[in-house]
């Protein structure tokens, strides 16, 4: 990503670089000696930076492009503010289905539709602004920071003296090593969200959770969209989840080459791109023209260029800054958080990332990464929600378990708003209540994981949940239901008989 980049250039960007990238800033004069410097402004920075300045410590805040990072710029808010749109293309394309007659699907417009998510997102990005961290007390700096000794980072000919460190320097796309690819131009996060003009056909490599949103809301918009993905889609998921959405994106019209892989792109006369998917195995071949690519098939963290080398940080160019599990780096002054260090990349991990850095940096605190719980959400229609473990995680670890099911089409108000497709799976220990892990697919399957979330941290069991009354109609009645199923399952023969008897008893 770079400022440079950014376009159109509207009053909507405008609006957006005059508050994540002044063009006036002036860096301030450094403080002698800084309790924090932060390198890198997207989630993990912000946080660390604005706890450490509202507790009362002296903190600089680097950021070598965007102030907001990936998740305002590129990521989360301009691909949710799509997906939005997305959704209602669908619905007023089945609006058939809610009972409106002969309703035509002619005025989408794809510019405005790019124009509402270049507002939203100037909207929002006051809150990562220069202007505000700076009046609450965060010296903020824009330029490209590095270390320049073991206290000590350089940024825009300026040194900045810390007692802490904290590396947020985030992940990027990269694309894959396709004979062809980079010649022939392709998109990525960082500038899919600058067209204008809906690509007649978008091909995608990766079928992951960026891939998976991005065809579904291109498909939706009118594209033809194809993904090519190695594996199955969405790999790290649930299968039974996986399989429902790769059936939604196809019966959107998606179409998905599983067992995959794109072998060469060329670049035609008239402009579009001629690229061989081949079956992983190669026992098959066929050439596909397209208009444009997305590389949406891998992140690497940003190492380069810090000197990480000379204040003795470790770092792996695939995974990141090594740190241990108190977010600490080989160099014990120095710490990191986020996508340039952990495996969930996600803006709630970063977030959640740099309280530990805060408490374990300044405190002297011993709070580890492993003890977070942490959910996750792939934003297609119906969503994919995740906590917890996965079944393959639980035997590996010789833990039994049962699993209980509930399906959305049992549920009424998914009934009602004709949202059906999904269930709730919740995995217990075997023979007890504990919650190892849940999934949820369906529309809202993001808002609903939560209530498994706190039940996870806080150790509550499924037959309680079974107990908490849930508004009538509501999607997530059906987290009450599969718990009932628990309760239900408890029912052993010798309780049902003991039952029996009883109300032969009082029908006496
Ligand atoms: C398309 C897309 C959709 C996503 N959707 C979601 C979602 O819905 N929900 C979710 O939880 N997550 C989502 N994510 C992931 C989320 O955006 C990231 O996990 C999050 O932004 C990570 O925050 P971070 O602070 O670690 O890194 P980043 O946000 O990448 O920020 C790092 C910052 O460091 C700066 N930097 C790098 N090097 C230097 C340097 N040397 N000097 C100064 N500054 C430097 C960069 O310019 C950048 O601003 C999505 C990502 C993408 C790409």
């Amino acid at each position: 990503m770079s400022s440079l980049n950014l376009s159109p250039k509207d009053i909507y960007n405008e609006k957006l670089l005059s508050n994540v990238h002044p063009k006036d800033w002036v860096n301030p004069e450094p403080e002698p000696i800084y309790n924090l410097v932060v390198l890198g402004a997207g989630t993990a920075g912000l946080i660390s930076a604005i706890i450490t300045a509202s507790l009362g410590g002296k903190v600089a805040l680097v950021e070598k492009d965007l102030m907001g990072g990936d998740c305002l710029n590129v990521g989360c808010v301009p691909s949710k503010s799509i997906i939005k749109s997305a959704r209602v293309a669908h619905i007023i394309k089945n609006a058939e289905k809610y009972g409106f007659e002969n309703h035509t699907f002619s005025s989408l417009d794809f510019e405005k539709i790019m124009e509402r998510m270049r507002k939203i997102r100037a909207d929002i990005s006051h809150n990562d602004s220069v202007k505000r961290y700076s009046e609450l007390g965060v010296n903020v700096f824009l330029g490209k920071g590095h270390f320049v000794g073991d206290n000590s980072i350089e940024v825009d000919g300026k040194i900045l003296k810390f007692k802490k460190a904290v590396i947020a320097t985030g992940a990027r796309a990269v694309a894959p090593n396709i004979p062809g690819l980079k010649e022939s131009g392709y998109l990525t996060n960082e500038n899919i969200f600058n067209l204008q003009k809906l690509p007649g056909h978008l091909l995608v490599i990766g079928g992951g959770p960026i891939g998976c949103e991005l065809a579904q809301s291109f498909k939706r918009f009118g594209a033809k969209v194809t993904i090519v993905q190695h594996s199955r889609i969405l790999p790290r998921e649930d299968i039974e989840a996986a399989s429902i959405i790769e059936d939604v994106l196809k019966n959107d019209g998606v179409e998905i080459l599983t067992n995959s892989k794109v072998a060469e792109v060329k670049l035609l006369e008239n402009g579009k791109k001629l690229v061989t998917v081949q079956t992983v195995d190669g026992s098959s071949s066929k050439n596909i023209e397209i208009d444009e690519i997305l590389a949406a098939a891998g992140r690497a963290p940003n190492v380069e260029g810090l000197n990480l080398d000379m204040v003795n940080v470790d770092y792996d160019l695939r995974e990141g800054v090594k740190v241990n599990d108190y977010l600490q780096t080989t160099n014990k002054n120095i710490y990191a958080a986020g996508d340039c260090c952990m495996k969930w990349k996600f803006t709630h991990a970063a977030d959640a990332a740099a309280q530990i850095v805060i408490q374990n940096a300044l405190f002297k605190g011993r709070k580890r990464l492993s003890s977070l719980v942490m959910p996750w959400c792939t934003y297609t229609d119906p969503e994919v929600a995740h906590v917890g473990m996965y079944k393959e995680e639980a035997v590996s670890q010789g833990i039994e378990v049962e699993h209980f099911k509930f399906d959305m089409n049992e549920n009424d108000r998914a009934q009602a708003d004709g949202e059906t497709i999904g269930f709730v799976k919740v995995m217990v220990k075997k023979g007890t209540d504990k919650i190892l892990g849940a999934t949820i697919v369906a529309a809202h399957a993001g808002e609903m994981i939560n209530e498994f979330t706190i039940a996870i941290v806080n150790n509550i069991g499924l037959g309680k949940l079974a107990n908490v009354i849930h508004p009538y109609p509501t999607q997530s009645e059906a987290i009450k239901r599969v718990s009932g199923l628990y309760n239900k399952s408890r029912l052993t023969p010798r309780v049902a008989k003991i039952l029996k008897w009883w109300f032969k008893f009082q029908r006496r």
